[in-house]
């Protein structure tokens, strides 16, 4: 658990970003909001929050449960921490495609072990998997993008679907300049298709601030980052990028910049998930 000194760290950080137009934002905001409420208050508050804020924030306006989704790559450890530290119950979960490298089932065991936490897995059905493989071939995912997509919508989008039923908010560790696509996300925006709030507190975090924050808290990250492996998935799916290579260059690296994304972050029909949308 993050101890006091990682407490006063975070908290001089954001009270010296507050400012009089930040709580004018944040006072404005309707007492409470749900998946419903429109999220533009909210990107506006966030603006100018400290990530430990925007969760608190979050928190205060919206009921249910919060579900973070983490692959335990490089930010979703850092947001693992400053959830452990927020104390706002969020429930930790990972979606195990059964292809995952040993090292992020080693570091699974690490964090749990660290924050004193259950990540919860959700787990592709057996029988879908069982069909992908019989039609495709164990490695299909290389001969064509439908296959591909097949296998990220059996083991990635269909137990993505049960991990966040019923949650209110889905907490995610996102950010900005990971690709041209994610550059266009919003920090929080309703997810109408799930009925929820989808909300990325480390949007406008850079990966070097991401990775001076775990250096400087010990936040465990995976060994493979240090290999060139920047974004971390699938074992089949991911390789180390070369230096000045884009962070997402090495996942899916077979196909074309516009195509690599599975899913997880776009709508069931292939669109971004806007504010307003
Ligand atoms: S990343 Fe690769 S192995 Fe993992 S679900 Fe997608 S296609 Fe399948």
């Amino acid at each position: 658990m993050p101890n006091e000194e990682d407490r006063s760290y975070m908290h001089a950080s954001a009270a010296a970003r507050r400012g009089p137009e930040c709580k004018t934002l944040t006072a404005i905001l309707p007492a409470e909001l749900d998946e419903d409420a429109t999220a533009k208050p909210l990107n506006a508050a966030f603006s100018c929050l400290d990530a430990i804020e925007r969760l608190r924030l979050l928190r205060d306006r919206v009921h249910g449960t919060f579900v973070f989704t983490t692959s335990f790559g490089l930010e979703d450890q850092v947001l693992t921490h400053i959830i452990a530290e927020t104390g706002i119950g969020a429930r930790f979960a990972t979606l195990d495609t059964g292809r995952l490298f040993p090292q992020t089932y080693d570091l699974w065991a690490q964090t749990e072990a660290r924050y004193g936490i259950r990540v919860t897995p959700f787990y592709p059905q057996a029988g879908a998997v069982e069909n992908l493989v019989a039609q495709h071939g164990i490695d299909g995912f290389y001969r064509s993008k439908q296959a591909r997509l097949d296998c990220c919508a059996v083991r990635k989008v269909a137990p993505l679907g049960r991990a966040l039923a019923g949650a209110s908010v889905w907490i995610t560790g996102l950010r900005a300049d990971q690709s041209a696509i994610r550059g266009s996300v919003p920090f929080v925006a309703p997810d109408a298709a799930r009925g929820l709030l989808k909300a990325n507190p480390l949007l406008d975090w850079t990966r070097e601030r991401a990775a001076a924050f775990a250096a400087e808290h010990d936040v465990p990250i995976n060994p493979l980052h240090a290999q060139g492996f920047l974004s971390i998935g699938c074992a089949p799916c991911t390789r180390a990028v070369q230096p000045g290579e884009p962070e997402r260059a090495g996942r899916w690296w077979w196909e074309q910049e516009s195509a690599k994304e599975c899913g997880l972050h776009l709508t069931p029909d292939g669109r971004l998930v806007r504010a307003g949308a």
